[in-house]
Order: structure tokens, then C-alpha cells, then sequence
């Protein structure tokens, strides 16, 4: 009977390209009964055929455990209620080890011994090479024989141990997806130009037809809230009309994205829409880079900008419009400047709050029942599926998704949400080697990543389209849920988590931390599917999960972070009774009240809670207020022209230094040789910077000390700026090199409220809200131990951690930070 299940995948398949034509026709109850019904049609008809063999010597234990548990799950889905929650799930088969109380990590043991532990194996194994050349054979031989689709399917569960099954799904509904389907880009007449392309492209976006109506509700009204669907054109497009019809005659139309990389990459399309070169009339404005000139009409930020220049320009003068984007991932500065109210001073400045479809009322009733402009998006159905049991590690349910969806699926590309850079990366690598296994014997996949650190030339490679024939996969951050829009997604894998901030107003900690999404972002997620046709969404965590652990929204950003550099803000704003702030949602008191000590233990604000001269210097630094006062106390020890340089580099993040798998000591040595005399981490810092700019810059000698150019030439490029922001409040560039010691004051003036104590058993106590912390494993006083340290931050992974830490002396704190710092008589 293969004859005849080739013949029903056949059927099945034809009825997949038929989808669109049915959906037009019927309802979407019929549709999802239709697909139910097929799905368990093949289903039995699998089971007919393993039953031939059930009993019989040709199933090993295994592949009749197996077998039972997808009979079990057939009975299940055939005596399913109605009322039965539509919410299906995917099986991955090895799941019933679970209920026969098999280790969870086990069940990935067989994944992870292929996909990761390469290396050791081969440290163990010296026949592991041989071995993994004959998987590959295996793989090769199986494939030989395969079909396409299904069948290949079946034979590689010879290459992926842990096959997954799926078997219905539920479906984020479609909306208004009568259209026909959207042209793919490249695929329309070749006779036309890029750029008539492009225009082309513009008005196939869903809020083309709503242009006039759009431009005639903006005239109507100073304040508009306007809700559309992720990728149907907001943000490129709203600018763009706003400029045709005029409005930037008097004044700048200015675009706040909550992600730097976001305004970047949005500015650079926008350009390349209206065949501008980027920088002149569109250009965009990050922290520590500004890509636009006198010419610039069209200017895209992130709203941390737009908050940075209200202090310059409370009025805003230079502005005609401004858009509040992405308004629904609620950031700090989008919701400080919604409390700003900034189209109070000037009734001709227009303001528009634009979000994907979430939170419009809302909006709307916090700006006095603004009027909302909704229009409708293109959504096609998205069957979106769910793991029966949890999965003990994420990413490698994320990998097989991957490959699963690669050689089962039709083609389309695949998108897939990590927490970070470091799963990124993780992911990226073990998947290429997986890819360079399989040789010539899979189609082309192609992987890219996307996330905030990466280049701008490799970001760009997300955007193009994909050659044909080949399938892309996307690695991103949360920045592709709302934020950016990639064309040609038909897959997404969500693993359900995101990195996101945490902050305890008790002890001042805030910290990174890895956790569950939320159900709208879940939405979202499963939406960035079905832009462009329906799509399939593979959730790597179970229906309970989602319906009992998972928050209906995220938490904004203001309840859950350090409020310190906003206070600075807003105290140099003069607003000064900040407990009646008109917040949207107000932050704890407990976390203001913090802001303001720790303010006030930095010399910023004096006791009465106003701003001080410090202050002010302070204000003016994009920087945590922290890193602010390390810069200004400089002054003092006359050691700026040092610090502006540790503080730079501090500021490009722990991306510094590089580790390639096989030459690790090499590089921990080049690193340590920065750190002899323990000197501490921002002297060592510090020294890196000083030794690259003897070099006059030279890559070669970044190359040679395992460091990243990329980062540097970024720690340069800060350290000007904040070379420049000194001249502002000006205090003179002077360097102090024969005296660390004065280096190290001004860092403790800084961060003396990061100051922590050793313990006996060789942890550390944090001096002023005791707790329990440890030197990060990479510091070049994780060894060494000093009586008392000054960290730059905390980390939460396995342990609590310090890291970038600086030995200090304990008198140093009451001299340096007396309010803050008594000594016990
Ligand atoms: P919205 O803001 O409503 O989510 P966008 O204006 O960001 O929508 O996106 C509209 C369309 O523009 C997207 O569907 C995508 O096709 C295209 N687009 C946006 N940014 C880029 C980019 N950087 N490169 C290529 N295409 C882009
Ligand atoms: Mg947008």
C-alpha cells in the first residue's frame, strides 16, 4: 500500500496549492475540517500499513512503541469533542518516554551527541570522524530513494532521530485575504527598472488604499492613534505620504522606533524607496550615530533620540510631524515621551501613535479619546501547532524544527525567534554543520542571522530575496515580531522565550533575563507567517503552557527597569514632582525612590531633590548616570582623556574579545597578557584601547590578540563622541597615566553604589543591600580575590556574578562618596 499512500501525500498536496483557491470559496470552518480530515486520512493510512508489520519481526521495541502511540493519538483526535479546545498540538514520537518516566534530557541525548558535541566526541572517539562520514553515507543512501515531501520525510528520520509529527493545528484566523496573493518581488516583469519595481511594490501594501483617507484624518486632527497590522506599511510608508502631501515643507517628519537597528534598517529602505542617497533626505539618528544632514526631512530614531533632543528642544520647533511607532512594546522612552505630552506647546505639531493591533483603546483614552485609525491588514491563515510535552532544551527542538520543516515541507522560508545573540550564534553554527553533512543531497538552505550587534552589510542580507529553489532561514531577536518585516516567511519556529530586563528596586539589580513570551507576542510571532500566504507555525512549548503560564501582554518596560537615567532626564526637563507624572502606567514607587538615592548618592540631585551642577553635566551624557558621574568625577582626578576611554568601551558590551573554538587558550592567553599586575577590568579595558591606538588602529594587531575590530572601531567612534560631549560641559581632556589610582577614584565615584565586600568563603557581599555575589569567571580578578571591589554590572546566569570589577581601597568610598558611605565608629 505505499502505492497508495504516495497517492494520498499526492492528493494532499495538491490540495495544499489549492488552498488559496478553497479559502476563497469556503468558510474557514470548512477549510479547517477539510485539512483535519486529511491530516487523519493519512494518518491511518499509516497505521494501516505499520499494522501489516505490527507484531512482526520487522519492528524493533522501539518502532512499536512507537507505533502505539500514534494509534493512541488517532483514537484520541477521532473521539474528540467539538468542544475540545482547537488548540492541537505536534508530537514529537519519542514523547511517550515521557509518560514511561524516561529522563527528559535523555530524549535528547541522540540530538544533542549529533549536533553539538562534535569536538568531544572526537577528543574521545579518534574513529568519530569515520563514524560521522558513514552517518552521512547512511543519510546519503537513504535519500537516494526518497521522494519528495512526505516520503523524503519518512527517510530522514534515519538522519533526525527525534522526527517531529504533526498532526492538525489551530489557526490564527486570516483577515481580508480575498486578494490575490501578493507578488512576490523579482517575479514581475523583468522590462521594468528597480525602482518602478519598487513603487510598484508600495502600492500592493495594505494601507495604499487608505492614503488619502489617512492624510485627510491627520488634517481632521492633532493627535491620532493608528492601528494596522505588522508589515502592512506604517512605518515606511507614513512618512513617505506625509512628505508627498506637504508636510515637510515647514518642518522635519521625525519616526521613533523602539530599536536602534530597527530606525537603521527602516531609514535605509525608506531611502531606497524614494531614491534618496540615506543621510540626505531620509536619514536616521541612534545613540552614538547620527546619519543625517541638513537636508534631512525624513528622519527615523529610536524614541531614547527623540527623548535626548526634547532636552535640547522642548518645543520640538524643527518638527512638523511626529510618529510615535511601534507605540504597543511600550519601551521607557515611548512611554516618557507619551507623559511629555509633546503636542501640548504646539498646536500645529501633529502626533501620531502608531501600533500593530494591540492596545489602540488604550492609546486612545490616555490622549483625551484620540481619534483611532484602524485599517485592515492582508492576513492569510496560520495553522499553528503545539508540542505535547515540554522540551527540556529549546534550541534543539528549534534545530530539528528546522531541518524537519526543510526537507518535509514546500518550499518558503523559515523564521525562527531566539532569546539573543548568543542563541543566535549557537544555533547558526550547529546549523551549518548540520547543513555541510548533508552535501548536495538537501536544497540549498540559506542561514541568516539578524540581531542588534550584527554589521549593517550582513543585517542587509535578511532582505534579500531567495534565490529559487533555495529555502532562507531567519535567526532572529524579538526585533522581527513587530519591528521588522521580512517578505517571503511561511514558516516560524517559536521557542516561546525573549531576553528581556528585570530590574528589583530592593537591591538596585537589574538584570537580563531569559523568559517566557507573552500570548500577544506569541500572536505575533505565529502572524509573521502569514504575510504573504497561509503559513505554519511550529510552537516549541505546549498548549497548557500557553493557555497557564503564559502573560496575556508583556510587562512594560517602565515597571520593570532602572528608572535612574529617566529621572536624570526628566529632573533636566524641570519636571519635578514625579509621583504625579502622568505615567500611562506608573512605575512602583519603591523603583523611583531608588532613582532618586541613587541620584542623590551620585551628587546629582541635592537634598531638597533638585538638579545640581553635576547634575547637569550629567544630563548631558547618553550614558547610565552611573557611567555620567565615572565621566565628570574624571574632571577632578584629571584623568578624562582615560576614563572617556573605558567608558567607550564599556558601552560596546562584553563583544570585545573573540574565542574560536579551536584556538581558545591562544586567545585567553592574548587576553590575559592585558591584565598582568591585576589591574582590574577597566584598567585592562583601558589598556586594550590604549595598545590599539599605538598601533595607529591596526587590524592585524586586533587579529593577533583575538580582539574584534568591529567592536573597537565602534569604542572609537563612542569614545569621539564623548570626546565632543566633554568640550559641551566643559571639562578639559587631561590624562593622569602615571596614576591609576585617580583612574580608579573616578571610576568609584561612579559606581559607588556598586561597591561589594569578600567574604571567607570567597564570595562577595554587596555592601549596601547585602547580597551574595561572585567575580565573573572571565575577570582577571576572578582569581586573585581582592578585600574590596567596584563592579560595572551584574549578571545573572548559573550565579549571581559581578562583571568588569576593579579593586578599591575602602577608605576610597567615604572619602569619595561620604553621603552615601559611613565609617562604623
Ligand atoms: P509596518 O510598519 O506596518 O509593520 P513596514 O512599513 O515596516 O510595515 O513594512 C512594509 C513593507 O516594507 C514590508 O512588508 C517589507 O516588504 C518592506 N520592508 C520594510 N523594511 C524593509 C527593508 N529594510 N528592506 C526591504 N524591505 C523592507
Ligand atoms: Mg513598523
Amino acid at each position: 500500500s505505499r502505492k497508495e499512500k504516495e497517492e494520498a501525500v499526492r492528493r494532499a498536496n495538491a490540495l495544499e496549492r489549492s488552498d488559496i483557491a478553497s479559502l476563497r470559496k469556503t468558510s474557514r470552518q470548512e477549510y479547517l475540517k477539510k485539512r483535519e480530515q486529511q491530516k487523519l486520512e493519512e494518518l491511518k493510512d499509516e497505521i494501516a500499513d505499520e499494522q501489516y508489520l505490527f507484531g512482526s519481526e520487522k519492528l524493533t521495541q522501539k518502532e512499536t512503541d512507537e507505533f502505539r502511540h500514534k494509534k493512541e493519538l488517532y483514537d484520541r483526535v477521532i473521539k474528540r469533542t467539538p468542544e475540545d479546545d482547537n488548540a492541537d498540538e505536534y508530537v514529537m514520537p519519542n514523547a511517550y518516554d515521557q509518560d514511561r518516566g524516561v529522563d527528559q534530557e535523555k530524549r535528547f541525548s541522540v540530538a544533542a551527541h549529533r549536533y553539538k558535541d562534535m569536538d568531544s566526541r572526537k577528543k574521545m572517539n579518534p574513529f568519530a570522524e569515520q563514524e560521522a562520514w558513514e552517518d552521512n553515507q547512511i543519510g546519503k543512501a537513504t535519500l537516494k530513494f526518497g521522494a519528495k515531501n512526505k516520503q523524503a520525510s519518512d527517510d530522514y528520520q534515519f538522519v533526525f532521530e527525534n522526527q517531529i509529527d504533526f498532526i492538525k493545528a489551530s489557526v490564527l484566523a486570516g483577515e481580508n485575504c480575498e486578494d490575490e496573493m501578493l507578488p512576490v518581488a523579482g517575479q514581475t516583469n523583468s522590462t521594468k527598472s528597480a525602482f518602478e519595481m519598487l513603487q510598484e511594490d508600495r502600492k500592493n501594501l495594505p494601507i495604499y488604499p487608505y492614503r488619502d483617507e489617512l492624510l485627510k484624518a491627520i488634517e481632521d486632527h492633532q493627535v491620532l492613534v493608528i492601528v494596522g497590522e505588522t508589515g502592512s506599511g506604517k512605518t515606511t510608508q507614513i512618512p513617505q505620504y506625509l512628505h508627498e502631501a506637504g508636510y515637510t515643507k515647514h518642518g522635519k517628519v521625525g519616526c521613533t522606533q523602539p530599536r536602534r537597528i530597527a530606525a537603521m534598517s527602516v531609514a535605509t529602505r525608506v531611502a531606497h524607496e524614494m531614491g534618496v542617497k540615506l543621510g540626505h533626505d531620509v536619514g536616521y539618528s541612534v545613540r552614538f550615530e547620527d546619519c543625517t544632514s541638513e537636508k534631512t526631512v525624513l528622519k527615523y530614531m529610536t524614541d531614547g533620540m527623540l527623548l535626548r533632543e526634547l532636552l535640547g528642544e522642548p518645543d520640538l520647533a524643527s518638527y512638523s510631524v511626529i510618529i510615535v511607532d511601534e507605540a504597543h512594546e511600550r519601551t521607557l522612552s515611548t512611554d516618557i515621551l507619551f507623559g511629555l505630552d509633546m503636542a501640548r506647546l504646539r498646536p500645529e505639531l501633529k502626533l501620531l501613535i502608531s501600533s500593530a493591533t494591540m492596545d489602540a483603546e488604550k492609546f486612545s483614552n490616555y490622549f483625551d479619546a484620540a481619534p483611532i485609525f484602524k485599517f485592515p491588514g492582508r492576513r492569510y491563515p496560520v495553522d499553528i501547532s503545539f508540542l505535547p510535552a515540554p522540551e527540556a532544551d529549546y534550541m534543539d527542538a528549534a534545530i530539528v524544527t528546522v531541518l524537519q520543516i526543510h526537507v518535509s515541507e514546500p518550499l518558503g522560508d523559515i523564521l525562527v525567534f531566539l532569546p539573543g545573540q548568543e542563541e543566535i550564534e549557537n544555533v547558526e553554527e550547529t546549523l551549518k554543520s548540520k547543513i555541510r553533512g548533508f552535501g548536495t543531497k538537501i536544497r540549498e538552505l540559506i542561514i541568516c542571522p539578524i540581531y542588534a550587534n550584527l554589521p549593517s552589510e550582513v543585517q542587509a542580507k535578511v532582505f534579500e530575496p531567495t534565490p529559487e529553489g533555495a529555502r532562507k532561514v531567519v535567526l532572529a531577536t524579538n526585533i522581527a515580531e513587530t519591528s521588522l518585516t521580512i517578505d517571503g516567511i511561511k514558516y516560524v519556529v517559536d521557542p516561546g522565550f525573549c531576553k528581556i530586563k528585570s530590574y528589583n528596586p530592593r537591591n538596585g539589580i537589574e538584570s537580563l533575563l531569559v523568559t517566557p513570551i507573552s500570548k500577544a507576542s506569541a500572536t505575533q510571532r505565529s502572524g509573521r507567517a502569514g504575510r504573504t500566504g497561509p503559513g505554519k507555525c511550529f510552537r516549541l512549548y505546549t498548549a497548557f503552557n500557553y493557555q497557564n503560564d503564559m502573560e496575556d501582554n508583556t510587562v512594560p518596560e517602565i515597571q520593570r527597569t532602572n528608572l535612574a537615567s529617566v529621572v536624570l532626564a526628566l529632573k533636566s526637563l524641570a519636571i519635578d514632582d514625579l509621583l504625579h507624572f502622568d505615567f500611562m502606567d506608573p512605575p512602583p514607587a519603591e523603583a523611583l525612590v531608588k532613582a532618586l538615592e541613587l541620584l542623590f548618592a551620585l551628587g546629582a540631585l541635592n537634598k531638597l531633590g533638585e538638579l545640581t551642577k553635576v547634575g547637569r553635566k550629567m544630563a548631558e551624557f547618553p550614558l547610565d548616570p552611573m557611567l555620567s558621574k565615572m565621566i565628570v568625577a574624571s574632571e577632578k582626578y584629571m584623568c578624562s582623556d582615560e576614563i572617556i576611554s573605558i567608558a567607550a568601551m564599556l558601552s560596546v558590551g562584553s563583544s570585545i574579545f573573540y574565542r574560536p573554538k579551536d584556538k581558545q587558550v591562544h586567545a585567553d592567553n592574548a587576553r590575559m597578557n592585558f591584565h598582568t599586575g591585576d589591574v582590574g577590568d577597566h584598567i585592562a579595558l583601558l589598556k586594550i584601547y590604549s595598545s590599539w591606538k599605538e598601533t595607529n588602529y591596526s587590524t592585524q594587531w586586533c587579529y593577533e590578540n583575538y580582539i574584534q575590530v568591529r567592536s573597537m572601531k565602534r569604542a572609537r567612534d563612542i569614545r569621539d563622541q564623548l570626546e565632543r560631549l566633554l568640550e559641551r560641559v566643559e571639562i578639559k581632556v587631561t590624562t593622569n597615566l602615571n596614576d591609576l589610582d585617580s583612574v580608579r577614584k573616578s571610576i568609584v565615584a561612579g559606581f559607588c553604589a556598586h561597591s561589594a565586600k569578600l567574604e571567607k568563603n570567597g564570595s562577595y557581599r554587596t555592601a549596601k543591600h547585602p547580597l551574595t555575589v561572585h567575580i565573573y569567571p572571565s575577570s582577571g580578578l576572578s582569581k586573585v580575590l581582592p578585600r574590596w571591589v567596584v563592579y560595572h554590572e551584574h549578571v545573572l546566569t548559573s550565579k549571581e556574578y559581578m562583571r568588569q570589577v576593579t579593586e578599591l581601597k575602602p577608605n576610597w568610598l567615604v572619602e569619595i562618596a561620604p553621603h552615601y558611605y559611613q565609617l562604623k565608629d
